[in-house]
């Protein structure tokens, strides 16, 4: 089996609904290691509840989940705190606001997790940070605020934020759609060095150029199901599906 063939995480008929409101109707999901998959869908369809499941930010009413480990969640059948605790240790996500803790410095916003949560030492989660921060050309900003940062930075920041947890898949939620125009390239450019570098990621997001270019896999959802999937050329170019069809003639 190649590297790219083992499922870092694989969800199989999730269904979550908000009281009468069915968000998610059966989905299937599985991301496999090195795999950059980007999640479209009109607005409502569900995709950034899939994301936030992924990351146990709700817990989804049905379906299974199951992990490289072997671990497996039925979430119908209440799994256990360390259970749901595992599937959030498993990934990270960069929001589409950025989250940022407004009173943190840089440096301290990108610890927190590393120290707070996962008891690492200050002087290791620190070397790791300022490594990542000159990575996306930070280095300079790590003892300013928040509000100090331009939104371009802002997410470069929520970038290392989520990579310093060393997690085994980063969830992006429309990661650039708070920006101003000018400054999507800068974020959208540290993706793709993510990609290159072989980080198994999910991508929510309206950039249809971007996720061309930089997705291994395109997903569609509408209506809180995965209406196809495929090579970004066959879902992009020749969908097959009359809704797929309808919604990029609507946004292209
Ligand atoms: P998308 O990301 O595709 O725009 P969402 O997953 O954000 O879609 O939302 C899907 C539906 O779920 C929407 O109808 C939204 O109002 C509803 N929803 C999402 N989160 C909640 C919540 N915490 N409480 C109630 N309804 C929610």
């Amino acid at each position: 089996m190649s590297l790219t063939d083992s499922p870092v995480l694989a969800l199989t008929g999730l269904t979550k609904s908000f009281g009468d409101n069915h968000v998610l109707r059966g989905i299937d999901f599985s991301v496999s290691r090195g795999e950059v998959i980007a999640l479209i869908g009109p607005s409502g369809s569900g995709k950034t509840t899939v994301l936030r499941c992924l990351n146990g930010l709700e817990v989804p009413d049905g379906g299974t989940a199951v992990f490289a480990s072997g671990l497996t969640l039925d979430f119908a059948a209440n799994p256990s705190k360390r259970d749901l605790l595992a599937l959030r240790d498993s990934s990270s996500m960069v929001f589409q606001h950025f989250n940022l803790f407004p009173h943190k410095t840089v440096l301290e916003n990108v610890i927190e997790g590393p120290v707070q949560v996962q008891k690492r030492s200050v002087v290791d989660a620190t070397a790791d940070a300022e490594r990542l921060l000159e990575r996306v050309g930070l280095a300079d900003k790590r003892d300013s605020y928040p509000f100090e940062l331009s939104g371009g930075q802002q997410q470069r920041v929520g970038i290392v934020r989520a990579l310093a947890l060393k997690p085994d898949l980063l969830l992006f939620d429309e990661p650039t759609s708070a920006l101003d125009p000018e400054l999507v390239g800068e974020v959208l450019g540290v993706i793709r060095e993510l990609a290159n570098d072989g980080w198994t990621m999910v991508i929510v997001t309206h950039e249809l150029a971007f996720a061309r270019q930089v997705a291994s896999e395109v997903v569609f959802m509408d209506g809180g199901v995965v209406v196809e999937r495929g090579a970004p050329e066959q879902i992009l170019v020749t969908p097959r599906e009359e809704r797929t069809k309808q919604f990029l003639r609507r946004i292209l």
